[in-house]
């Protein structure tokens, strides 16, 4: 446990603290961490949280956000209320390029990837627990197909930091970051992942 002073140097009060403790299941599964953890105050809540990303963002740059990822969460769902018609034509976008995109795979596929990963994330190699997205390693809107050899499965958070980033690009990004990275045999790249679509 750290020490009440530092907690009070970061502003936020004990009790705050302790919840927070609480509720990281990181740290009950790993207290020596708890030693050189530091803290932050979220600018928008006030409440001071662990500075880990299980509570903020992290940019590219490796600067932390000032803002909890729970405020952010709440910040786009009040975007997303205002601006139903942005989210659902993003929706419409993704469908089309599934559509759209060369090849199929279907649910052995997923469940033989599964299997090689021993259910873990494809990217940082947590448990899936049975759960996790299926993420495309050349995204659909890099001109990313719908093969086998194209798609993994990845736990939330590493699909969500991904983005529009191929799984090279994605794995760079957190090696800079300096996160956990899965030691996966390199394969060379199968030209099916990025092979141009045949004109309809
Ligand atoms: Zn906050
Ligand atoms: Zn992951």
């Amino acid at each position: 446990m750290l020490p009440v002073t530092k907690v009070l140097k970061f502003g936020g009060k004990p009790n705050d603290y302790l919840s927070t403790i609480r509720e990281s299941s990181t740290l009950k599964n790993n207290r020596k961490e708890e030693s050189f953890m530091s803290t932050r105050q979220c600018r928008k809540c006030g409440q001071t949280k662990l500075l880990t990303t299980q509570f903020f963002n992290q940019l590219s740059t490796g600067n932390w956000r000032w803002v909890c990822k729970s405020c952010m969460a709440e910040n786009s769902r009040k975007h997303h209320t205002k601006n139903p018609e942005m989210a659902a034509a993003r929706r419409e976008r993704y469908k089309a390029r599934l559509v759209a995109a060369d090849g199929a795979y279907l649910p052995a596929d997923i469940t033989r990837i599964r299997k090689e990963l021993k259910d873990n994330c494809y990217y940082c190699d947590t448990s899936l627990r049975g759960a996790g997205e299926v993420d495309h390693k050349t995204p659909l809107s890099r001109g990313g197909t719908n093969y086998p050899e194209n798609v993994t499965l990845a736990c939330r958070e590493c699909n969500k930091d991904k983005r529009d980033k191929t799984a090279e690009e994605f794995i760079e990004w957190r090696r800079k970051l300096g996160r956990p990275v899965a030691q996966r045999p390199t394969t060379s790249l199968d030209p099916r992942l990025v092979r141009p679509r045949t004109p309809r």
